[in-house]
């Protein structure tokens, strides 16, 4: 850990379906700190690209369009049961941020160097302003590489997938697509995030196959010298 200051900066990477948002979420929630999803200005990037027929591909063009875009990563402004309010140009987008489109495109819209620059300067700028969690692929190497904590969430594919199928047949029933889907589908975005998804030397790796997300947080707590018995 750094040295330590009034407010501690946090950051959580792993790849999809890992657990760091619901870890993430939680954790801050404890420290009464901000939590901001990392993964949401590349889905918001991606939502306004669709909607003007941006081909994923062109870097130029995504990259001027994330640099006038303004995203804002917002606390829920709307009580059902999101994690956080998304804002681009001024109106929330939150519901349309994990569409089939979005997730088919995001991964290359994040991709080009310029676009990544672009959203990271959005993304410093929270952590500047209190604490934070920060969660996504690359904040202990690249947004936050002094980070006062990094965490790197390893688990399987077949566990991710496993997790993500459950929850995805809990809210679809018979609509839910199947594990294999599933799974094949987060194999592929690991393939295509894999740049981005650097593990920090100086980062602390947590096993998460046989943990519950509020064990993982008892973990992080205790690392920070935290009370980690549950509210
Ligand atoms: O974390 P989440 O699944 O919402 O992220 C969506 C996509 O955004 C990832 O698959 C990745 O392509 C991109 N992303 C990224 N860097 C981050 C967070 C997300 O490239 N820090």
């Amino acid at each position: 850990m750094g040295p330590v200051r009034a407010h501690l900066r946090i950051a959580i990477d792993g790849p999809a379906g890992s657990g760091k948002s619901t870890i993430g979420e939680r954790l801050a929630r404890r420290l009464g700190y901000s939590y901001v999803d990392t993964g949401a200005f590349y889905r918001a990037l991606t939502v306004l690209a669709l909607a003007h027929a941006v081909d994923p591909a062109d870097g130029a063009a995504l990259t001027r369009l994330a640099e006038g875009a303004r995203i804002q990563v917002l606390p829920p402004t709307v009580a059902d049961g999101r994690q956080y309010t998304v804002r681009l140009d001024g109106r929330d987008i939150t519901g349309e941020l994990r569409t089939p489109a979005v997730e088919a495109n995001v991964s290359r819209v994040s991709a080009h160097p310029g676009v990544r620059q672009a959203i990271r300067g959005q993304q410093r700028a929270l952590a500047d302003e209190r604490g934070v969690v920060m969660v996504g692929r690359d904040i202990g190497t690249v947004v936050l590489p002094d980070a006062d904590l990094k965490i790197y969430l390893e688990v399987s594919v077949d566990e991710r997938a496993r997790r993500r199928h459950g929850d995805l047949a809990h809210q679809l029933g018979s609509q839910a697509p199947s594990y294999e889907q599933v799974r094949d589908e987060l194999a592929r975005r690991d393939a295509l995030d894999a740049a981005q998804m650097r593990r920090a030397d100086d980062a602390v790796v947590i096993h998460t196959d046989v943990m519950q997300a509020d064990d993982v947080v008892a973990e992080i707590l205790a690392m920070l010298g935290q009370d980690h018995e549950r509210a």
